[in-house]
């Protein structure tokens, strides 16, 4: 009988353990940041293949897989520094038609009127009315993360470096990123500032090969 008992409390236990879990970040692959977009990344279109392989995987392998997207009010502070761009509910702000997102956790972020939004980890899930990119995470038991998308030395960089400090291990899958860089050179310098920080470069062929 105690024997049955201790047995039951020991298997109950063993239940609860939670295995920390992988994430997949993909930053950003809307309309506005691709070729034809309002504010268009080189070859911006090129990373929808590779993510797209990697959400697969993830999905396969029971990962989290968060896609971010800008989504400004038309009147944002932000359109100073840059065109206007991933306005919310225009067809700019929609996701890359190829990105295959639809299971997906979406993050809605630079939603402030004074906000640069930059980083994934200022945006929150539904539509921005729910929580925060981290506390999701956190319920997912999430502790590391993989991150893709546009733009290298803007949006991936910010989301990648938050992440880092948040205490996830951190990869940027370097293949399916692409950088503005509006001063040459400028991706090149945002993956070595990655690097520093401590975050882990990896291609996705890396990743799939396990
Ligand atoms: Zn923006």
């Amino acid at each position: 009988m105690t024997f049955s008992n201790d047995r039951s409390r020991i298997e109950e236990s063993d239940h609860q353990v939670q295995q920390p879990r992988k994430a997949l970040i993909v930053v950003d692959v809307q309309n506005d940041f691709c070729p034809g977009g309002a504010l268009a990344v080189g070859k911006g279109d090129e990373v929808v293949a590779p993510l797209n392989k990697m959400i697969t995987y993830a999905e396969e392998h029971d990962w989290v897989v968060v896609v971010s997207r800008d989504w400004h009010p038309s009147n944002s502070k932000h359109f100073q520094k840059w065109p206007p761009h991933c306005i919310q509910n225009t067809p700019g702000a929609r996701f890359h038609h190829q990105l295959d997102y639809h299971g997906a956790e979406v993050i809605s972020k630079a939603m402030g009127d004074n906000e640069d939004g930059y980083s994934a980890f200022d945006g929150f899930t539904r539509d921005g009315q729910g929580m925060s990119l981290e506390e999701f995470l956190s319920e997912n038991d999430v502790s590391e993360v993989y991150v893709g998308g546009l733009a290298t030395d803007y949006c991936v960089k910010a989301t990648a470096i938050d992440s880092v400090y948040r205490g996830f291990r951190t990869h940027l899958l370097i293949d399916a990123c692409r950088a503005v860089d509006a001063k040459d050179g400028d991706g090149e310098r945002a993956i070595n500032e990655m690097k520093s920080e401590g975050i882990d470069l990896m291609t996705t062929e890396e990743v799939l090969r396990g």
